[in-house]
């Protein structure tokens, strides 16, 4: 059945509960009417995939969780990263968001604790310090006798007040600070990377 037979001449479907359904769905992060309506028919259409949806959403909106040591997303709390004894306490990769410790993970080198902000500084959108867990952080380091810390936030703007704000932060402890390299990404071409990512990279070069 297409999208076709349910509507009339205004756009809107002949059914509320079909209405409400593409409403709401239109309102998850990335998904346009469009999108949302295809969706829908599609759930209405396969009974079985709509009830085994709301299935799992219930259950991960029940059971996942924020970690309340690092902040990373988790279903047991402290996540299992913070409770491995494999995982060096005293190496911290501070992230943005819980979404930036996957990369890590997944390539598997980095044998460190993570840090989650929960977001970056941005004095322009009104996210200050006072917004991102700063005082945890501090009590983190202290606790856990943090001897390096890298900061693997995005490099714009946002990241650079939140980086100099830590630099500031953590200043006089005797710890290592390192940030992500930004470099020509691996198969790039040289003659289109632009003038900041060449900046960065000419400036973080190595001998070899
Ligand atoms: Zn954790």
């Amino acid at each position: 059945m297409s999208a076709r037979n349910y509507t009339n001449d205004g756009g809107e479907f002949q059914s509320p509960a079909l209405d409400r359904l593409v409403r709401s769905l239109s309102s998850l992060p990335g998904l346009g009417r469009k999108s949302a309506t295809r969706i829908a028919l599609h759930l209405i259409a396969q009974k079985a995939s709509s009830e085994e949806l709301l299935v799992a959403a219930a259950e991960a909106a029940e059971k996942v969780t924020n970690c309340s040591n690092c902040g990373a997303i988790t279903e047991p709390d402290p996540c299992r990263i913070c409770c491995s004894e494999r995982r060096d306490p005293t190496q911290l990769c501070i992230v943005a968001s819980p979404v930036d410790v996957l990369p890590f993970e997944k390539a598997g080198f980095f044998s460190g604790r993570y840090f989650v902000l929960g977001g970056l500084l941005s004095p322009l959108d009104g996210v200050r310090a006072g917004d991102l867990p700063f005082d945890r952080l501090a009590e983190r380091v202290n606790r856990d006798g943090v001897t390096e810390v890298i900061l693997a936030l995005d490099a714009s703007v946002e990241g650079e007040t939140t980086a100099l704000y830590l630099q500031r932060l953590l200043d006089g402890r005797n710890i290592k600070m390192t940030r992500l390299a930004i470099g020509i990404p691996v198969g790039g071409a040289l003659a289109y990377t632009d003038e900041v990512t060449l900046q960065r990279a000419f400036q973080g070069r190595r001998s070899f």
